[in-house]
């Protein structure tokens, strides 16, 4: 047997609290949905979530902190480790500064550091954030 799909159905499933007095339909009780549509747009996790609260002083204004340290020139991108402001260089980089702070500190998210950007990337999560 077909059932319809009447528009407005779920709605009223969520919205009808135990007192209402409605005419109980034959079949219907315990039929509400388990689809829950609305939730699933932005899952950001809890480190992307935090960090978008941050807003650290970069620790250097020009270029990747761990390249100067070791007197490396060549980097592609930056990126700033929103826990401390560290600045290190992207995967595209030789060194790849940014990973390496992840790793030695556990620090999870960092921003682009590139002018007009502001992404940003939770390691742990391997997560996308704005
Ligand atoms: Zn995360
Ligand atoms: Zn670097
Ligand atoms: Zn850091």
């Amino acid at each position: 047997m077909l059932t319809p799909v009447r528009r407005g159905s779920l709605r009223a499933d969520i919205l009808v609290a135990p007192q209402a007095p409605r005419p109980v339909t034959r079949g219907a009780v315990g039929a509400a949905g388990s689809h829950e549509e609305g939730t699933a747009m932005s899952e950001r996790c809890a480190h992307l979530s935090a960090a978008s609260t941050r807003d650290p002083a970069p620790s250097t204004r020009g270029g990747c902190a761990g390249c100067a340290a070791v007197g490396e020139q060549v980097w592609a991108h930056l990126r700033l480790c929103t826990e401390c402001g560290y600045v290190g260089c992207c995967d595209s980089s030789p060194r790849r500064h940014a990973s390496a702070h992840h790793r030695e500190t556990g620090h999870p998210v960092v921003r682009s550091f590139e002018p007009g950007e502001s992404w940003m990337w939770c390691y742990e999560d391997e997560q996308l954030g704005r």
